[in-house]
C-alpha cells in the first residue's frame, strides 16, 4: 500500500508538538521541577468542584443550549457588570466554549477570511497562528519591545495595510506578565477604530495582577463596544485547567456569526462543568479575588531567587509567569537548547520565549511559572542556586 501523497494540511503537518507538551514530558523523564507549563498545583474552589460533581449525578447530562447553559451565561453577565461595568445581553451576546482555546479558534475562523491579514503581538500564545493561517489568513507579528515588554504602537499602525481584519491582543500578558496599561490600550484602540479593524482580546488572566494594578478590558475604551470580542476561561480564574470552560462575549452582531463557529468546532461543553463555574462565579468571588495575593508572594520569591542565581528577571505585573534573561549568566547557546540543558542537568523546566514568535526571535530568555505551591519553588531555587 502506497503512502498518500498529501498527508495533511501543511499548516498543521509542519507543526512540532506545543511546547508544553514538550517540556513536560521532559521534566517528568528527568524528574525536573517544573515551572514550564502553566497549571497551579492547588485545584481551585472545593465549592465548586461540588456543584459540578452534584450536577454530574443529578443531571443534566445530555446537550446543553449551544450557546451554553442560561446559569452560566447570566453569571457571566453578572460577573461582567461587576468588575467592569460592562453590560452584555446574555442571550445574544455570550456564549460558553470548551476553554479558551476554542473560543479563541471559533472568533479567528468566524471573523478572518481567506486573504486576510491578523496582527499578533509577538511573543504570542502558541495556538493564535496556526488557526489563523488554517483559516487561509496571514498572521503579521509585531513584536514588543525586549527592554520592558511595552506595546510598540507606532510599529503596530505601520503593520496595518488594506488587507489588515483585526487585531489579537492579549492582556494580562502570556508569556511575557505584562498588563497593559490604560495609555497602551488606548493607544492601540485607536488604531483599531481609525482603521476600522476589530479587536480580539484574550483576557484569560483578567483576575490575575499584582501591585494594585487593573485589568483594563479594551472593549471598556471609547468607541470599542461593537468592534471587540473578550475570551475568557474559568481555568484559570478558578485554577481549575483542566476543566476548559470558556467564553466569548461581545456586540451581537459579530456573535452571531462566531456561534457559527462555536456549533461546528464542539456545538456545547460539558454541562456539569458549566454549573460548577456559574456557582463559582457567583459564590467564589472571594477566592479568585484573593489568588493573585497569594501568587504576588511566589512571584516574589521566584524573582529573588533567580536574580540572586544569576538571571535578569523582567517586569512580571500579571499572569503567573515571570521571563528572565539568561545572557547575564554568560551562557552560549539558545533559549530552546538552554532551557532542554536547565532540565536535563539542573532539574528545572522553563519554556523558551522563541517558540512564540512568528521572525526574528529574541533567543536569550525563558519563561517560568509561580502558580506552585512555595515548596516547589523554593525547590526549584535551590537546584538553580547550585549552578553558578
Ligand atoms: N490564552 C492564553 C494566553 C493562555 O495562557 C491560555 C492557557 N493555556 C489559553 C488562552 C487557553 O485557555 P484554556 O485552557 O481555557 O483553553
Ligand atoms: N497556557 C498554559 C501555558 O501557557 C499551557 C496551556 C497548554 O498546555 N496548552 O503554560
Amino acid at each position: 500500500m502506497q503512502a498518500p501523497k498529501m498527508p495533511g494540511n501543511p499548516v498543521f503537518a509542519s507543526l512540532g508538538t506545543t511546547i508544553f507538551t514538550v517540556m513536560s514530558a521532559l521534566a517528568a523523564e528527568h524528574h525536573a521541577v517544573n515551572l514550564g507549563q502553566g497549571f497551579p498545583d492547588e485545584d481551585g474552589p472545593l465549592s465548586v468542584r461540588e456543584a459540578a460533581a452534584k450536577a454530574l449525578i443529578d443531571g443534566p447530562n445530555q446537550y446543553p443550549p449551544m450557546m451554553g447553559l442560561p446559569v452560566l451565561r447570566q453569571a457571566l453577565a453578572r460577573h461582567a457588570r461587576r468588575h467592569y461595568g460592562l453590560d452584555f445581553d446574555w442571550e445574544r451576546e455570550i456564549v460558553v466554549t470548551s476553554g479558551a482555546t476554542e473560543a479563541l479558534t471559533d472568533c479567528l475562523l468566524a471573523l478572518l477570511s481567506p486573504g486576510d491579514e491578523a496582527i499578533l503581538i509577538d511573543p504570542a500564545y502558541d495556538s493564535y497562528r496556526p488557526i489563523i493561517e488554517a483559516a487561509g489568513a496571514k498572521a503579521i507579528g509585531v513584536k514588543l519591545d525586549e527592554d520592558g515588554w511595552r506595546l510598540p504602537l507606532d510599529v503596530i499602525a505601520a503593520a496595518v495595510t488594506a488587507k489588515t481584519r483585526l487585531v489579537v491582543i492579549n492582556t494580562p500578558h502570556n508569556p511575557s506578565g505584562r498588563v497593559f496599561d490604560r495609555a497602551e490600550l488606548e493607544g492601540l484602540a485607536a488604531i483599531v477604530r481609525d482603521n476600522d479593524l476589530l479587536l480580539l482580546c484574550d483576557e484569560v488572566y483578567e483576575h490575575l495582577t499584582f501591585d494594585g494594578l487593573a485589568h483594563v478590558p479594551p472593549i471598556t475604551l471609547p468607541g470599542m463596544r461593537e468592534r471587540t470580542v473578550r475570551v475568557g476561561s474559568a481555568g484559570k480564574i478558578f485554577s481549575l485547567t483542566g476543566w476548559k470552560i470558556g467564553w466569548i462575549m461581545g456586540p451581537a452582531a459579530l456573535m452571531s456569526i462566531i456561534a457559527k463557529a462555536h456549533q461546528f468546532v464542539t456545538f456545547t461543553t460539558a454541562p456539569a462543568l458549566q454549573i460548577g463555574v456559574a456557582h463559582g462565579l457567583d459564590h467564589e468571588q472571594d477566592w479568585y479575588l484573593a489568588l493573585p495575593r497569594a501568587l504576588q508572594a511566589r512571584r516574589d520569591s521566584l524573582v529573588k531567587g533567580l536574580g540572586a542565581a544569576g538571571f535578569r528577571t523582567m517586569p512580571c505585573e500579571g499572569t503567573y509567569f515571570v521571563t528572565a534573561d539568561f545572557s547575564p549568566l554568560g551562557i552560549n547557546e539558545d533559549d530552546v537548547a538552554f532551557a532542554r540543558r536547565l532540565t536535563v542537568a539542573q532539574g528545572v523546566t522553563a519554556i523558551p520565549l522563541s517558540v512564540f514568535y512568528g521572525a526574528d526571535a529574541p533567543t536569550r530568555f525563558v519563561r517560568f511559572a509561580f502558580c506552585k505551591k512555595q515548596a516547589t519553588i523554593d525547590a526549584a531555587l535551590a537546584r538553580l542556586a547550585a549552578m553558578r
